[in-house]
């Protein structure tokens, strides 16, 4: 009885000081949000995005020694197998990524060894760009994973030789002065349009061998593996977050 009396008072004390409200307790007009305008057509930059890749040239890119040394050809960067990894000269942290990419057609390889590359966020954290198409490997290491740590919800790669394309938000781990990890990265990758990764948060990097760890970092560059095959790239754009 004396539980259901409380219970009672309760209710009434909660629906008077609702009673006593306005709407306008409720509603915030500041700060105002900027004003983005969206790209002209599915996948296109919108107005404050970095383009990285418009078909044209590298300049936002390096590589291992100098210059990036991949090739464009036809508007499309693709990678030169021995050459390195590249990376942007500007530096990131959390971020929204545009990107496409194609496996090379034919590919008469299997496994890891067809059509890998990757886009590694803050060049530690890899998203794997593998071939999709009837290619089994291990599922941490597919087209959609986040490599070695975490399989993708779906195989959503379409042919081999078509483009694909990939969304991707990225939050950055966070560090406090004493290098003590204050807050894991964060990544949702959608793939063709569908949801590959959800909000997972990751355990670390993401190494061939041996287990994933932090180490302390700030803003890095945004970086596209030599995997030694012939993967192409176009349409590459960033916002930062
Ligand atoms: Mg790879």
């Amino acid at each position: 009885m004396k539980k259901g009396l409380f219970t009672s008072v309760l209710i009434l004390l909660t629906f008077n000081l609702f009673a006593q409200m306005v709407p306008e307790e409720t509603e915030w007009y500041a700060p105002v949000p900027p004003k983005v305008n969206p790209g002209e057509g599915p996948g296109r930059a919108p107005s404050d995005a970095i383009i990285l890749f418009d078909g044209v040239d590298l300049s936002q890119w390096k590589g291992e020694k100098g210059d990036a040394p991949w090739e464009i050809r036809n508007g499309e960067l693709t990678v030169k197998p021995g050459t390195g990894s590249i990376m942007t000269r500007q530096h990131f942290a959390d971020v929204q990524l545009h990107i496409e990419f194609r496996s090379p057609d034919p590919e008469q390889h299997h496994g890891q060894n067809r059509g890998n590359s990757g886009i590694f966020l803050q060049s530690k954290y890899e998203v794997q760009v593998l071939d999709g198409d009837h290619n089994p490997t291990y599922v941490n290491g597919m087209v959609g994973s986040i490599y070695k740590q975490q399989a993708p919800l779906a195989n959503a790669y379409t042919r081999n030789g078509e483009w694909q394309v990939y969304d991707i938000y990225w939050r950055a781990p966070l560090f406090g002065t004493d290098g003590q990890l204050e807050s894991p990265a964060m990544i949702t990758v959608v793939l063709n349009g569908i949801l590959v990764q959800n909000n997972f948060v990751l355990k670390g990097d993401t190494p061939y061998i041996g287990y994933p760890t932090y180490t302390p970092h700030g803003r890095l560059p945004l970086m596209l593996q030599d995997h030694g095959t012939e993967v192409s790239y176009r349409n590459i754009w960033i916002r930062e977050l």
